[in-house]
């Protein structure tokens, strides 16, 4: 028998989130965004659970290359598009589309001679001041692109810093559209700006292309919860209780002794732990859920286990069905406890983990 965790993936979920997309950008054509293995749900499940997204964006060649492998035969970004001209052949020989950040990037085209030509997405530094050209650098950038005969297609992208967040003062993505727009005006392609923040709440914006990522896997991109627009989360990390301890009152639990027992309890161990992606930072009190009660973390994570409060349900045993996060308990709430965003926790599942469909 395994070791009991596993992160179970469901893929009409991301299915259904891909829908609520499209509804929120009717008049868009969706890049889903399966970077990071996307999200840590796995690139042939998205794949599958994406079928009816128009192209699929991310930042692993090798994992662009893997998505023609496995059949995918609409458009691939990669979104920071490449970073050697030995990566280019590739490019062409999977048809992949390139985001151009830097003039670096420019002179590598300029100096290859390639079988076809490659799909380019001119990036705009509206504000981020991450990858792009700047907006007076556009143009420039654009005609030196245009020029060459690498090139096949000239597409233009921005990326939103704050579009979760209104009261940002320092940027927000009113002002970034408009330097976007400005940069780029006049400029014959198709524009895209919206990352899930954006396409949730700045229809406005959505332009020809929306680039969601974390809203498909179910996470909220901002402030408010997920469930709020309707997402289902994709992802649900369960394990069992492998352990149960009655301690008394004085009773220290786990590394460091963090939490001792104010009264006699009984309290639960986990099989999952920081070495399968729980955060070593979520403290006493982050919620989980044993046999269906919602209860609490009690103590340090540790690297292979969790001690949990069991007060709230004193009839589980060894065995007992633990959720860490997914159906159930939303895994912007175990972020936010543990003072980190849902992305993060959806990223770092470990290899380790099993994974299982639903
Ligand atoms: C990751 C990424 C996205 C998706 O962002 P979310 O916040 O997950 O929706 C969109 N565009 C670019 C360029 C990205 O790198």
């Amino acid at each position: 028998m395994p070791r009991p965790l596993t992160a179970t993936i469901h893929v009409s979920a991301l299915t259904h989130n891909l829908n609520v997309a499209k509804k929120a950008a009717p008049h868009s054509k969706v890049w889903a965004v399966v970077k990071a293995n996307a999200y840590g749900h796995g690139l042939e499940r998205a794949m599958r659970g994406f079928k009816a997204a128009d192209g699929l964006g991310l930042v692993e060649l090798e994992g662009a290359v893997k998505l023609r492998e496995l059949g995918w035969k609409k458009p691939v970004l990669l979104l920071e598009g490449f970073f050697e001209s030995a990566d280019l052949k590739l490019l062409v020989r999977h048809r992949l589309e390139a985001a151009i950040h830097c003039m670096e990037q420019i002179n590598m085209l300029e100096s290859a001679s390639l079988a076809a030509p490659i799909d380019v997405h001119l990036k705009i530094n509206s504000g981020m001041n991450r990858l792009g050209f700047t907006p007076a650098q556009a143009k420039p950038a654009y005609e030196r692109l245009r020029a060459l005969k690498s090139v096949g297609n000239i597409r233009f992208l921005t990326h939103f810093a704050n579009a979760d967040d209104p009261a940002n003062a320092a940027l927000s993505a009113q002002e970034q559209a408009k330097r976007f727009a400005e940069a780029v005006d006049g400029l014959p392609g198709e524009r895209s700006l919206s990352n899930s923040a954006a396409s949730l709440l700045h229809g406005e914006f959505a332009s020809d292309w929306i680039r969601p990522g974390v809203m498909l896997y179910g996470g909220s991109p901002g402030k408010r919860s997920a469930g709020d627009f309707g997402l289902q989360p994709a992802m649900t990390l369960s394990s069992e209780l492998i352990g149960i301890q009655h301690i008394s009152r004085g009773d220290a639990v786990g590394y460091g002794s963090r939490f001792v027992a104010g009264q006699a309890m009984k309290i639960g161990v986990v099989a999952c732990g920081y070495a399968d992606g729980y955060p070593r930072h979520a403290p006493t009190g982050t919620p989980v859920i044993v046999d269906g009660i919602r209860t609490q973390v009690i103590g340090r994570i540790s690297m292979d286990l969790m001690t949990v409060d069991l007060t709230p349900a004193p009839d589980v045993h060894v065995g007992s069905k633990v959720t860490l996060w997914g159906k159930n308990l939303p895994i912007d709430e175990v972020a936010q406890a543990a003072d980190t965003i849902g992305y993060e926790l959806m990223c770092a599942v470990a290899p380790r983990v099993k994974i299982a469909e639903d």
